[in-house]
């Protein structure tokens, strides 16, 4: 089969990152396994930290996972199924979520999904999606209503389940009347906009440093937009009574967002973050005169991802997107890395 693998890293993410070549196809060897033909697979920021070796301490430490299939954004149609595999037939349209777990953990048994102590992330410590086959297992798909095409909804795999994973939790602190800030209207952003305004009443206040991408959350439902730039948290400050909002979400969390999110954050509010990179740095004083709470968020659980295909299906929640022969991945990570992506990129195998 065709597929897109890493051979060696390089944090100057050169034209040829990424090969395309022959492999051979995965094979059931689990009871439990689930090989799926890639309908498509979304393209992340995570794959071009990948490539730069960034992740490489913590899913490669012995030096011995190349050369891979990245690719962890997936949907597709079920082609075979383990014996002991039951959820799904063969022909089903199915989007993978991120982590294959175990069932039998403590954290799997709770349902907190991205905890499984035995959990392996294909697209990061093993083969994954930018290729014409993936293997994965029975816990990890969800099953689709077929009106959901895998082009459509593939980003919603990770992008989407973590921007809806934050907003879910919020969901009890943001009653009528409430505020939300949202800091960044870019892929994982523009999906949490359509979720708090699906689940939520709260007024959604989006910021950004991009004129364009402010115009897309209006259409995306934002109630008020807020250039980045000089002045720009007090006006944020304003429009909250100047006392800002009950939860702030940092879909950035690097080059300043996560100092500004904690600003815009009322006392007893919450500031979440979701966006890494940066540094939070918050006098502990602060923290305890206002009693803000500061709340991490890690993509999400396999129930998140199920109430999100819902809400897509009910057509609350749509992605925007760039679509890309699988061919030409590494034209689509010249891209992203350039800033010339718009929405999400999505990788589509030949006749898929
Ligand atoms: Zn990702
Ligand atoms: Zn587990």
């Amino acid at each position: 089969m065709k597929a897109a693998r890493l051979h060696r890293y390089d944090d100057s993410i050169p034209p040829d990152s990424l090969t395309v070549e022959e492999i051979d196809e995965p094979k059931i060897e689990n009871p439990f396994d689930v090989i799926v033909r890639v309908g498509a697979a979304g393209l992340c920021r995570t794959d071009i930290h990948v490539v730069e070796g960034q992740w490489a301490p913590i899913q490669d430490p012995d030096g011995t996972l190349l050369p891979y299939v990245l690719g962890h954004e997936n949907s597709g149609w079920v082609e075979e199924v383990g014996s002991a595999v039951t959820n799904v037939e063969v022909g089903d349209t199915v989007i993978c979520h991120p982590l294959m777990t175990c069932g039998l953990c403590m954290a799997c048994r709770a349902g907190d999904d991205m905890r499984c102590e035995n959990g392996e992330f294909p697209g990061l410590s093993r083969d994954g999606g930018f290729a014409d086959l993936l293997k994965t297992n029975a816990r990890a798909v969800v099953k689709l209503d077929p009106v959901l095409e895998p082009k459509d909804i593939a980003a919603l795999a990770d992008a989407g389940l973590t921007a809806y994973h934050a907003v879910r939790k919020s969901v009890p602190l943001l009653n009528a009347g409430t505020r939300a800030v949202v800091i960044g209207a870019g892929g994982l952003g523009h999906i949490g906009i359509q979720c708090l305004k699906a689940m939520t009443p709260a007024q959604v206040i989006v910021v950004d440093p991009n004129e364009k991408a402010l115009d897309l959350a209006k259409d995306w439902g934002a109630d008020e937009t807020v250039q980045v730039g000089e002045g720009y948290l007090d006006t944020v400050l304003e429009m909250t009574d100047g006392q800002g909002a009950e939860v702030v979400f940092d879909y950035v969390g690097e080059r300043g967002a996560e100092d500004d999110a904690w600003q815009m954050t009322r006392a007893g509010g919450s500031h979440y973050v979701i966006g890494y990179g940066g540094t939070v740095e918050v006098p502990t004083i602060d923290l305890i005169s206002t009693e803000r709470s500061i709340v991490g968020n890690l993509v999400g659980t396999y129930m998140d991802l199920a109430e999100l295909m819902i809400l897509t299906a009910q057509g609350k929640v749509t992605l925007h997107t760039s679509t890309y022969p699988l061919d030409a991945v590494n034209d689509a990570m010249q891209d992203l890395n350039n800033g010339n992506l718009r929405g999400r990129g999505i990788l589509v195998p030949d006749g898929a």
